[in-house]
């Protein structure tokens, strides 16, 4: 498919699967695929290890010093480094999961992670994923997609692949952890979760990830005139 050199933005609450339709779209528009919520993951962890964060949330204001010395980027491989070392594993886990909503909810926070995305936006052809994507990082965007999808839907998509990677999750608490995420996400100052007015809405409770690739198929040939 043939379309012209635009950015993507795609949002939504945590787990409506908006990594793997994003990395699908990439895939049939030859785009690159950015997936912000890696880099809030990255600074978490970070966080963590430097003890700048208490099991209780308490983030020590030293974090804002710290930042400075962070390396986090984009590989050429597409996973997300800091410095020399490839962070991707260890960002996923529901460790990092359970403290990242607070980390992403510092200001200071988002406009370091904000820098590190707007390097990437100048070209155009990028499919970026996250939270604040189409209202605040490129609200310039010339496509939205806001996704959504039943509570009970994306608990049993992060149940599955924390299972695939090992881990022994309760779904008690992967659900807990998705409204904890979804409640600060959304009401948080800085930048919360919404929809942008000009966002199209894709709720994929019931569709496979082909059938979400048809329906941005569609959206993109009558936006752009594509046959
Ligand atoms: O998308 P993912 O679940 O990996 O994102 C992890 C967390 O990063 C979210 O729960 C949210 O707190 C934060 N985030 C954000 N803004 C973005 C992307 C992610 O605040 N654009």
């Amino acid at each position: 498919m043939k379309i012209p050199d635009i950015i993507i933005a795609i949002d939504g609450c945590s787990g409506t699967g908006k990594s793997s339709f994003a990395r699908a779209l990439a895939a049939e528009t030859g785009f690159l695929h950015l997936d912000s919520g890696a880099l809030y993951r990255a600074v978490t962890l970070f966080a963590q290890e430097r003890k700048l964060i208490s099991a209780a949330d308490e983030v020590s204001p030293g974090l804002e010093a710290e930042l400075r010395s962070l390396d986090l980027r984009f590989g050429p491989d597409n996973r997300t480094y800091i410095g020399e070392r490839c962070v991707e594993r260890e960002i996923r886990t529901m460790e990092v999961s359970s403290q990242v909503s607070p980390i992403s909810a510092l200001p200071y926070v988002r406009a370091f992670v904000d820098g590190i995305l707007h390097s990437y936006g100048r070209d155009g052809r990028i499919i970026m994923d996250g939270r604040d994507i189409g209202t605040t990082v490129f609200p310039q965007a010339q496509v939205k997609i806001f996704m959504t999808a039943s509570e009970q839907v994306r608990a049993q998509r992060r149940f599955k692949e924390l299972e695939a990677k090992g881990e022994s999750p309760v779904i008690g608490e992967v659900l807990e952890n998705i409204r904890r995420r979804d409640r600060i996400d959304s009401t948080r100052a800085a930048s919360p979760l919404a929809k942008a007015p000009d966002a199209f809405v894709l709720d994929n409770s019931d569709m496979t990830l082909q059938e979400e690739v048809a329906w941005a198929r569609g959206l993109l040939q009558g936006m752009f005139s594509i046959r």
